[in-house]
């Protein structure tokens, strides 16, 4: 909805709202923010809110990270709701929520600000390849409950299970009917393989809209199963045995005509695909290991990402193909591709402009993606991978933070200042997690040793 100010305010008066939920997200994907009165509704849109810039240097533990960029002294950015994205929350009382680009004292997009970090990659696909970029992003989460203190699926449903939406159909209507009325647009609700799994998918749109659209996701589906006395997880692996949750990206490019600028029918490999296409795969393969850095940022996300999961564990990429990289949808479906290397606890500005940043830099130089693999990649061993020219994703966040803090070009796409303070924060978790002694630890070497 591209609503002005004015309408903004209109709304606001017409609807009797008394609750403004203005809200960003940090690096490390949480989202933030205060709920103002529509007294001051007018002027946090002209002026934006403060909020300490030291907030950027949290991790995902909500901890303040040692070293930091933003300290005590470094004053306040101020985070200015975007009219386009206010919506009234249906499932509250006269409660609406806007999404808010961060600016610097001057009224200028302060450097740290990672939605305006992709608008500005967004405005660059169009200049250099003469479309605009859609999205749809592709959630699949875990509704679970509390059982004598353990958390365990909500229910026992299979693949595929019209069960599983049955059981779940309080949830999933209120879910479903929500976002509608936010103005996402849902497509399929499927049970996953996973109990207790399920997949919403979105209509693609707009990059921007699309990776807004992912925010509401990501909050609405905790905030109504917490409502339902459920809890809702986009966490990628919560139990070691059963299925992860992806979050998978598909990317496409549409000229002001409507033309698939993806599409061509004289494709030698048969795939349907255009050049840009080919060159912007080769980018997504080129900063693949980067890229996990940003959409699979947790140290939880690598207990997804294995060998035979249906999760990609190597970087290639392949038509109708689900153990790679980034999957060509069958030839059926609209020309496409989906990047199935995030998961549910990224900042989705971040893994959208990186996304873009990545492909630019493919069509830039023009990087041919290689041969597409049509066999199952898990299990190839490292001889065959050399000889196909496949590598394997980063095992660790470690790893993957390491590949990112190499990546120049990635660095420049989102600035400097988000990727050094990016990478800060990651290597904090890491140490964390590898301080950390687990029960299943103790337990195992108590008992041996
Ligand atoms: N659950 C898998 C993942 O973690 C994806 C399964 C599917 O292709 O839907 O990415
Ligand atoms: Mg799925």
């Amino acid at each position: 909805m591209m609503y002005t100010a004015d309408d903004v305010m209109k709304i606001v008066k017409e609807q009797e709202i008394e609750f403004i939920r203005v809200e960003f997200l940090d690096y490390a994907g949480l989202i933030r923010g205060r709920t103002i009165r529509p007294d001051n509704l007018r002027d946090a849109m002209e002026r934006g809110i403060n909020f300490s810039t030291a907030i950027m240097s949290f991790d995902s533990f909500d901890e303040y990270i040692p070293n930091p960029m933003y300290g005590a002294g470094d004053g306040d950015f101020f985070a200015v709701p975007d009219p386009a994205t206010f919506v009234i929350l249906p499932y509250r009382r006269k409660t609406a929520r806007m999404l808010c680009d961060l600016v610097d004292e001057n009224g200028d997009p302060w450097p740290g600000c990672p939605r305006h970090a992709l608008k500005r990659l967004l405005k660059e696909v169009e200049s250099v390849m003469g479309g605009r970029m859609y999205m749809a992003y592709e959630q699949e989460a875990y509704l679970l409950r509390e059982e004598n203190g353990r958390l365990v699926p909500a229910d026992d449903s299979h693949c595929f299970s019209p069960d599983g939406v049955d059981i779940q159909e309080d949830f999933v209507q209120s879910f479903v009917h929500a976002l509608e009325a936010m103005g996402v647009r849902t497509e399929q609700i499927s049970s996953e393989y996973g109990p207790g799994q399920l997949e919403v998918n979105l209509r693609y749109t707009h990059a921007l809209q699309a990776t807004d659209d992912q925010v509401t996701f990501k909050q609405v589906f905790k905030q109504i199963a917490r409502d339902k006395g459920l809890i809702g997880t986009l966490m990628p692996k919560p139990f070691e045995h059963l299925a992860g949750s992806g979050l998978h990206v598909h990317i496409s490019l549409y000229n002001d005509a409507g033309e698939n600028l993806f599409a061509d029918n004289t494709d030698p490999r048969g795939l349907d695909l255009s050049e840009k296409a080919y060159h912007f795969i080769g980018g997504l393969l080129k900063h693949g290991r980067s890229l996990i850095a940003i959409g699979a940022p947790s140290i939880n996300s690598y207990k997804r990402m294995r060998p035979g999961t249906w999760a990609p564990a190597h970087i290639c990429y392949g038509a109708g193909n689900r153990s790679v990289l980034v999957r060509i949808p069958e030839k059926r479906r609209t020309r496409r591709f989906e990047f199935r290397g995030g998961d549910g606890t990224c900042n989705p500005y971040l893994l959208s402009a990186c996304l873009v940043a990545a492909g630019l830099d493919g069509i830039h130089n023009r990087i041919h993606p290689g041969e597409p693999a049509s066999d199952d990649v898990s299990w190839l061993t490292e001889a065959q991978m050399q000889e196909r020219g496949i590598a394997r994703l980063p095992r660790t966040l470690e790893e993957a933070v390491d590949s990112l803090s190499q990546d120049t070009i990635l660095a420049q796409a989102i600035g400097r200042e988000i990727w050094e303070e990016y990478i800060k924060i990651k290597r904090t978790e890491w140490e964390k997690y590898t301080r950390h002694v687990s029960d299943w630890e103790r337990r195992l070497f108590a008992q041996r040793f």
